[in-house]
């Protein structure tokens, strides 16, 4: 029966508590081309899935394959970060909070870290700057203005209170700003990916 790192030759070795998290330790420092099949069960029997991981540079491609589901790819990028005195050691970014762990955990559409693995399904379905489009717009609909951050400002609502007014529309904005931000980033990795495949 295949465990963490069958079919590989390298550090990465296996304990039980660690067989539903892929730790950095593990995986950070591994040179890019290595590759490793890696069968997830619960008390050893019970199949969960299987996970084959491809090491990039800074990266690991993985591919989540839950029983009886399709296959989930994740890109999961490798920072590395300057210690203290000397040298560096790597990070994984959460694939869908982009923080930094040190380790990523089986959620219900891949690994994420600790906080992300365990969030209900659904409302983490749509990366944290959709969330925000979404508040924003429910905003608009209370203000009567048209749906999609792109309109800009409409007119206050006959009837209800300046103050009600400008904390709705600080509101709006805060998410609004949230929005393009998240975005931004996002196209600034997926390019920064496109210009790594090219090479
Ligand atoms: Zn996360």
């Amino acid at each position: 029966m295949g465990g963490f790192g069958s079919g590989f030759r390298g550090t990465a070795k296996a304990t039980t508590r660690d067989r539903h998290r892929l730790s950095v330790k593990d995986w950070g420092n591994l040179p890019p081309g290595a590759r490793a099949i890696w069968n997830i069960t619960r008390g050893g029997w019970q199949d969960l899935g299987s996970v084959h991981v491809c090491v990039e540079a800074d990266a690991l491609a993985l591919t989540y394959t839950p029983p009886n589901g399709s296959p989930i790819e994740q890109w999961i990028d490798i920072e590395r970060a300057p210690c203290r005195f000397s040298g560096s050691r790597p990070w994984f970014l959460c694939p869908w909070c982009g923080r930094r762990c040190g380790a990523l955990y089986r959620g219900r559409g891949g690994f994420y870290c600790r906080e992300c693995a365990g969030l209900n399904y659904q409302s983490t379905r749509e990366p944290p700057d959709t969330r925000a489009v979404h508040k924003a717009d429910r905003i608009r609909a209370r203000l009567g203005w048209p749906a999609g951050i792109a309109f800009g400002h409409g007119p206050k609502p006959k009837g209800m209170h300046w103050r009600t007014f400008w904390r709705l529309v600080a509101e709006h904005d805060r998410h609004a700003h949230a929005f393009m931000e998240g975005s931004m980033a996002r196209l600034d990795k997926a390019h920064e990916r496109l210009l790594r495949c090219g090479r």
